[in-house]
């Protein structure tokens, strides 16, 4: 096995001489098989017998709510990636919303899901944890089985999460903290509520949990590679809206502690919209995004397109914007650039964007990036466009300099970041 990747010294898995993720046997899990069956085989009988559209209506409602709320916002980029910052009262919510998907507990799925992610970015690990084996083979395994490595690592889970009151009753009661939506559900529209209220919501969870989950791993586009990986992580476009944005796996697989999965222009992502709300309502904050997150030395971007290698959200609009209004000196109030200044002075590049553009110097970041709303964009050609800004000589250069900047740019994007 090659050297543990840097960004892994931190994880919460820790392999030590005498484990490994490799060598373990798939075995039934009993409480798996149980669940899945019973609620799969309670969602097909008593679901055909009760079918009703007001009870299909509360089956796309709850199954929506909590894949979005619960499953993406709350368990997976809070509880487990802590991508964003909220009160605890909404971190409980979310993550009790995230429960009645039906998967695991908290703990539980934190640990599943760490296991995984460490052992993915490694060279090799069991077919078991990258979705390697066959599609039918893949469901048995995940569905109903469960994996026991012969020297399984230790997982370390922060205080903050497992001495945690609430999530360790949510642990210990997963299973029936399905019953309270159950008497709420039977109380307002009797059995075909609760087929298609609980049983159909939790046999969708699991079973599309499984599938995004089999797909993701193994056909799909990719915009990054994260080099000597056992597995690559797959955008899957078409179920962006289903799953809520998770499906942008690739993108997640390069950046797993940022808040926004869908990182083009394009990429529609549910969840990073409820942020931006949550944000807008003052309910959440510190939002971590790609660039606020360490290098990764093993990380190449196989995106060509130069524009989207220099910023995501930076259309022509925002561009012609900014160049135009040639006559006017007024600076821009909502437009500023921030980076390091490495090899020039923070004084000189003040004077290359000229004064309608505020610099924030900035030696933490990586790369120089020119802010405009809520459009961002890096590299070489922020700064040709920063100086876009200016009249005369300077704008003329600029001009000149974009498309060689762009041809820079993408250069970069092919012998990776
Ligand atoms: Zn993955
Ligand atoms: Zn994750």
């Amino acid at each position: 096995m090659s050297e543990i990747p840097l960004s892994l010294k931190s994880h919460r898995v820790q392999l030590d001489q005498a484990t490994s993720v490799l060598q373990g046997t798939v075995e039934l899990s009993w409480t798996k098989f149980l669940w899945f069956v019973g609620m799969a085989g309670a969602a097909l009988v008593g679901g055909m017998a009760t079918l009703r559209w007001d009870a299909f209506a509360v089956f796309v409602l709850v199954t929506g709510a909590v894949l979005l709320l619960g499953h993406s916002l709350g368990s997976h980029r809070k509880l487990i990636h802590n991508s964003y910052q909220c009160p605890k009262w909404l971190e409980n919510i979310l993550v009790y919303l995230g429960v009645q998907v039906g998967l695991a507990g908290p703990l539980g799925l934190m640990r599943q899901h760490e296991l995984r992610d460490f052992a993915q970015r490694l060279s090799d690990c069991h077919p078991y944890l990258r979705h390697g084996s066959s599609f039918w083979r893949d469901a048995w395994w995940q569905l109903c089985c469960e994996l026991h490595l012969a020297h399984p690592p230790e997982i370390h889970i922060e205080p903050r999460v497992a001495n945690d009151r609430f999530f360790l009753w949510l642990e210990r009661t997963w299973m029936l903290q399905q019953l309270p939506p159950a008497l709420l559900l039977y109380w307002l529209g009797g059995w075909a509520y609760v087929y298609w209220g609980v049983c159909a919501r939790v046999t969708a969870g699991v079973l599309g949990h499984w599938l995004i989950g089999y797909f993701a791993h193994n056909h799909g586009d990719m915009n990054y590679e994260v080099q000597d990986a056992a597995v690559q992580g797959r955008n899957i476009r078409w179920t962006s809206l289903l799953t809520m944005g998770e499906s942008w796996h690739n993108n997640h697989h390069a950046y797993p502690g940022s808040a926004k999965l869908g990182l083009f222009a394009g990429e529609w992502d549910p969840g990073w919209w409820a942020l931006v709300v949550f944000q807008k309502l003052g309910w959440v904050w510190s939002v971590r995004l790609p660039e606020d997150l360490p290098l990764r030395k093993e990380l190449r971007t196989c995106r060509l397109a130069a524009w989207s290698a220099a910023g995501s959200s930076f259309g022509l609009a925002q561009l012609f914007a900014l160049c135009r209004r040639a006559g006017s000196v007024r600076p821009y109030p909502d437009a500023r650039i921030t980076g390091p200044a490495a090899h020039i002075s923070a004084h000189f590049l003040q004077t290359l964007v000229g004064a309608r553009v505020h610099f924030d110097h900035d030696p933490s970041l990586r790369r120089l990036s020119l802010h405009y709303g809520q459009a961002r964009i890096q590299g070489l050609p922020a700064l040709c466009i920063a100086m876009c800004t200016r009249t005369g000589l300077f704008k003329g250069l600029a001009l000149v300099l974009l498309p060689f900047a762009f041809s820079w740019e993408r250069g970069r994007t092919l012998v990776g970041v």
